[in-house]
């Protein structure tokens, strides 16, 4: 058996897993990673990006059935516009493949050996993997755990055949006729407004009472009405049963009423688990946290030299949060002081229209006994948003209602996922309200609502 030694060992080449390796190589840490698929994980090759690419695609295609069907308020026409989605695949597998290329570049440049195989604990500082050409034996004097997640089955309808994960929904080569997405939280919105843009007919099955129910009823609203304007379909307190003899349709339950649904594919988004099975897990009987793997404020886990994150280690299940995380362990292994002090963690969904949230909601700021102030600005009201088409929506901001301090903010419209780093640095430095009113805001764009939210929670906005 061949062996190598290093200083750090990391598992899974996701964002968090690759960013942690690049880091640690610019630090002059010698580092191997392990990748059992393609670099990038989840977020690059089935997750973030392929979905973004067909939302794009998707969107693009409505907007040229919009003007065929002479309903552009623009004035648009065109002749009947078609899509391949064959060529739209191989376009987004384009973009997945040149990333994947630079990755793999990028962590060559930091002098980061890659290997490519499934990786197993033997014990706390050794780690085994199953390799093409046969098994190599690594020992690290750290290792960090960056496994991520995968789809969560449904026990009666368990993936194969046409019941799909978001991973073969981002590789259909034809357009569905009709379309059941269970599980109404934003990887299920998303694919399901991209394919109904794309021409599917579309029902969303949701159990709890609302879709997007970790957004507050506001922001998930005018999402609400869009799904209606492209005809899909949303049954809440709702469950999914069974595929129909046929496999043509889906039974639903709701309220005890049963009913069939078209399915010529069903999708099921109904959660993400954390990989915490085929690395030998039970070799190093590490603490849990739920079904997650507990860590503290540096991403230690219980075992010494053992550091854990990215999805593995819980929510919010994001890329920005693992990458986050893999370069602080990084620098930590390297010897620098560093500790989780990230005020926000901003989330996007990028439904139609886009939500975004950074730090705390009105509910949430009151529910820990905060007096607050809320300014909020609707972009009806706003000149940039009119010429886009972009009215519905709003920016809100929560701050404290004695020192005017941010404490959250969230918005939902057109493109607001491109506001979310503005509202993600406000918290992070600490900003008040006068500080966002006091900024001068470029005109005419949609941040001029951030703005003029900031000017209502001080009760002198400008344009409403
Ligand atoms: C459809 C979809 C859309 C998404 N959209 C967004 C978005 O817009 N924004 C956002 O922030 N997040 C989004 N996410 C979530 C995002 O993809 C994850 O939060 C992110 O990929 C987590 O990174 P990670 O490094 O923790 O794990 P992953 O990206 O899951 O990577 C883990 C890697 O570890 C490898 N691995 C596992 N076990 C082993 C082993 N034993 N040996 C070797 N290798 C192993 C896996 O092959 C994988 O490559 C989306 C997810 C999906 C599914």
């Amino acid at each position: 058996m061949k062996e190598i030694s290093c200083k750090l060992l990391v598992l899974g080449a996701g964002p968090g897993g690759y960013v942690c390796a690049i880091r640690a190589g610019q630090l002059g840490v010698n580092t191997v990673i392990v990748e059992k698929a393609k670099a990038g994980g989840t977020c690059l090759n089935v997750g973030c990006i392929p979905s973004k690419a067909l939302i794009h695609a998707a969107e693009e295609f409505h907007k040229l059935r919009t003007a065929a069907s002479g309903k552009s308020p623009l004035g648009l026409s065109l002749e009947a516009p078609a899509i391949d989605l064959k060529r739209t695949v191989a376009w987004k597998d384009g973009i997945v493949g040149r990333l994947n290329s630079g990755v793999t570049g990028l962590l060559k440049k930091a002098g980061v050996k890659a290997v490519i195989g499934q990786a197993r604990f033997v014990d706390g500082k050794t780690v085994d993997v199953e390799t093409e050409i046969g098994v190599q034996r690594i020992r690290a004097e750290a290792i960090v755990i960056a496994t991520g997640s995968a789809p969560v089955a449904l026990p009666d309808l368990p993936f194969g055949d046409n019941v799909i994960s978001s991973t073969e929904a981002l590789a259909l080569k034809e357009v569905p006729q009709t379309l059941a997405v269970i599980g109404g939280g934003y990887i299920g919105l998303e694919l399901g407004t991209a394919f109904a843009k794309l021409g599917s007919k579309v029902t969303v099955l949701e159990a709890m009472d609302r879709i997007l129910p970790q957004y507050d009823a506001d922001l998930s609203k005018p999402v609400m009405k869009r799904l209606g304007e492209l005809g899909i379909e949303v049954f809440t307190r709702t469950a999914a049963k069974r595929l129909s003899a046929d496999r043509r349709g889906l039974f639903a339950e709701e309220n005890g009423r049963a009913f069939e649904v078209p399915a010529e594919k069903v999708l099921v988004t109904v959660g993400r688990r954390p990989v915490v099975e085929g690395w030998g897990l039970e070799e190093i009987d590490l603490d849990r946290s739920g079904k997650f793997i507990r860590i503290d404020d540096q991403c230690r886990t219980s075992m010494r030299g053992i550091h854990a994150i990215g999805d593995v280690t819980g929510e919010p299940m994001l890329a920005h949060r693992a990458i986050a995380q893999g370069e602080m362990v990084a620098e930590i292994i390297a010897g620098q002081k560093r500790s989780w002090d990230k005020r926000c963690i901003p989330a996007v969904c990028f439904t139609d229209p886009e939500i975004v949230s950074a730090g705390l909601s009105p509910e949430e700021a009151r529910a820990a006994g905060i007096e607050i102030k809320i300014g909020q600005f609707p972009f009806q009201a706003n000149g940039r948003a009119m010429t886009t088409l972009a009215e519905d929506g709003f920016v809100r901001i929560v701050a404290r209602a004695d020192n005017h301090l941010v404490l959250g903010i969230q918005a939902v419209g057109h493109a607001v996922s491109e506001l979310s780093s503005a509202f993600a640095l406000a918290i992070e430095m600490g900003a008040r309200l006068e500080d966002i009113a006091g900024t001068i805001h470029a005109h005419p764009t949609q941040s001029e609502a951030f703005q003029e939210a900031a000017l209502k929670g001080l009760g002198h906005a400008l344009h409403i």
